[in-house]
Parts: C-alpha cells; structure tokens; sequence
C-alpha cells in the first residue's frame, strides 16, 4: 500500500485525515510536535486512537527543525504529503506572531525543501479561509485577489501559498492548497468557538459572542471536509501545457499548482450556530455580547463550485447534525465536564 506522510496528525483535522487513510489501508507516518497551544493529553489520546486501526508510525517532531523533515522524506518516501502542523488561530496570533513565523513559514520552507529532494506524487497543504482577508466579495472565490490580510496568522498562510506555488513552478511539484473554513465536529479543538461554547453552556457560565452576534461562518463538518481532502487526493494538478487555464479553474498557468476551498458553501448565522448548541445540550446560553475582535471578519462563505467539478462533491452536513454529533462527543468524552484545557 502506498506511504502518506500526514503532519499535524495529532491535530484535530490530522487526527480524521490518519484515521481514514489508515481505514483504507495506507501506510501513515504522523509527524507531530504536540505543541501546548491547547491540552496536550487531547493530543496524546488523538494519536492513541490511531495506532490500532493499521499500520500508523508515529513520529514526534517540529517541521521546522533543520534536516528533520528531509531525513524523514528519505527515510520514508512518502507517495502523498498532507502538511496540516500549523500554527493556528486569529486571536493567538496577535500576540504571539513568532509561533506563527516559525511553524508555518520556516516549516512549510522544509517541507517544500524536503519535497525538491524527494518529490511525492502529491504534495497538498492547509491554508485557510483567512488568506481571502478583507477586500473579498462574497462567496470566496479561488480566483479573487485575496490581498489585505487581516491578522498574522492570514498572512503567514498566504505566504505559504506564494511559497509552494513557486516551488511547484521552479521544481515541478504537483501541489494542491486546500482553503479551510472553520471546521468543527467530534475530537475539535478546544480554542474554537464550537468546544468553548459547549463547555460554558454545560457549566453554566457566560459565552463571549463578538461582533454582538452579527457574524456568519461557512461551519465544514470534519467528516465532509475529509471526503473533500480525500478525493482532491488523487485530482493531481498538472502544468497546463498552452497556459491556459480552464474557467473556473484555480490551477496556475505556469506550475501544477492549485488552490481549492473546500468548505460546506452555506453560511450560518453564529446566533443560529449558538441556537443548535442551546438544542443540542438542551441548556440556555448566557451570552455575553462583545465587540469584533481584532483580526477577525465578520463573515466567511465558501465557493465550493471547484470543489464539485474537481471531485464530484460538496460537503453537506446541516450544522444541527453536525453540533449535536460534536456534543455526544464532548459529553462522551468529558463525562462530569470536568476538562480544563490548557489554553492559551
Ligand atoms: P490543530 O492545532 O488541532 O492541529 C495542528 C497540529 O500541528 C497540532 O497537533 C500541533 O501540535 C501540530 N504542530 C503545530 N506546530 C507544529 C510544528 N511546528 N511542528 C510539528 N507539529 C506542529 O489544528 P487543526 O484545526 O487540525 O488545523 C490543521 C490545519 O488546518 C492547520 O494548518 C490550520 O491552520 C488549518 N486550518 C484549520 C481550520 C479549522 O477550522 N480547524 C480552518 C482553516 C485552516
């Protein structure tokens, strides 16, 4: 079976990225630092879950790190690299920009350099939503501008994109950006709204609802957004040979290189994404109505129109369903609600 090299494989999307290759029968190599950004032993409990379902080799390390990332692509040859260790989150980012510098632009640059010297079939990276920053009309077209982006986070996101492209350009790599719009569902991340949410309305403390509520997200459950990973998996890009793109098409005009939304097309109001929280634990929040915070947008929606051409699909989980199968989790997994993640 073929080898997938998955970092951030202790992370939440990580985590359901392994668990399906591994499913399938892949070969998975998950690299993660377990970085404390967020309850390590959420982590732990994450890569334990995956060694059972196959043949899953876990390796403990930082992206960055000098000659890691080259060591381990010519020890193991990846057929497929899905990079997803990240620094992530808006607000994190403001006061803590370095993180951001050194995982996610230092890092990509030895991923990118470790996949010169041994290409895989198919190198595809996480941005994000937040590379459209602030001048994007709505839906998030693949094809907009994207420029101004609005916290360091977006930024040092959209520089992995312009890194990558040039690689893929320069080198021949056949690499696919996916855009992510905020992900939720069972094994989330505790700095989301989705768990933070859960958490105070099951305790019975005050939820921080910004912007005073009028915000919208483009919420993609995480077994959608792996079936997207999945088959965009084998929609291998290729250099145009004329230079000319199909319409619709995000893949450059010079490198076998694309960048895809995959994200569920259909925004929701956060007071209804609230609402389905109050639904599902059958509990009344207490809002505790505050002003945008800095770094954010007001509202995300995803064109998934290339998504579908590409792949055939679109993510389609109402987010009633999706909120209530996150809470069986949370409760599940949180029996007395007696958690307290680390956060930062
Ligand atoms: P996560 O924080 O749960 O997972 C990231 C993992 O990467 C963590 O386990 C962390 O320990 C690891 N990591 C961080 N820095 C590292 C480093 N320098 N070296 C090695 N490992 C490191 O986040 P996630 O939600 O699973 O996000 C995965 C990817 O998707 C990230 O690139 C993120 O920016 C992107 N993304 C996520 C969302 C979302 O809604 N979850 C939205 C848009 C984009």
């Amino acid at each position: 079976m073929p080898t997938a090299l998955v970092t951030g494989s202790a992370g939440f999307i990580g985590y359901h990225v392994c668990a399906r290759l591994l499913n399938e029968g892949w070969r998975v190599i998950g690299l993660d630092a377990r970085t404390d950004y967020y309850d390590v032993t959420l982590k732990d409990a994450r890569h334990a879950r995956l060694a059972p379902l196959g043949d899953f080799v876990p390796e403990l390390g930082r992206v960055e790190d000098p000659g890691r990332m080259a060591a381990l692509f010519e020890r193991e040859r990846p057929d497929v690299v899905i990079h997803l260790a990240a620094q992530a989150g808006v607000r994190y980012s403001i006061e803590n920009p370095r993180s951001y510098l050194e995982s996610n632009i230092i890092g990509t640059f030895e991923i990118l350099e470790a996949a010169r010297a041994h290409p895989p079939r198919h190198l595809l990276l996480a941005s994000t939503s937040s590379a459209y920053g602030a001048n994007t009309s709505m839906p998030y077209n693949e094809t907009d501008r994207a420029d101004y982006q609005m916290s360091f986070y977006a930024a040092t996101k959209k520089s992995t994109e312009s890194m990558a492209h040039s690689y893929a350009h320069l080198y021949g790599l056949p690499t696919t950006m996916f855009r992510f719009f905020t992900v939720y569902g069972p094994w989330g991340r505790p700095d989301m709204a989705l768990f933070k949410f859960t958490k105070a309305i099951l305790q019975g403390t005050p939820i921080e609802v910004y912007n005073y509520g009028d915000m919208s997200r483009d919420f993609t459950y995480i077994d959608d957004l792996v079936e997207g990973i999945r088959l965009l998996m084998d929609a291998v890009p290729e250099r145009p040979e004329d230079g000319i793109v199909p319409e619709g098409d995000s893949l450059s005009p010079v490198a076998p290189y694309r960048v895809v939304n995959v994200g569920n097309s259909e925004p929701v109001q956060l007071t209804a994404f609230i609402e389905a929280i109050e639904q599902a634990t059958g509990l009344s929040a207490q809002r505790n109505l505050m002003p945008m915070q800095p770094g954010d947008v007001p509202a995300t929606w995803a064109d998934a129109a290339l998504l579908r051409s590409l792949t055939g699909y679109t993510p389609a989980t109402p987010v009633h369903e999706g909120v209530a199968r996150f809470v069986e989790w949370y409760r599940s997994y949180y029996p007395r609600n007696s958690c307290d993640p680390q956060m930062k």
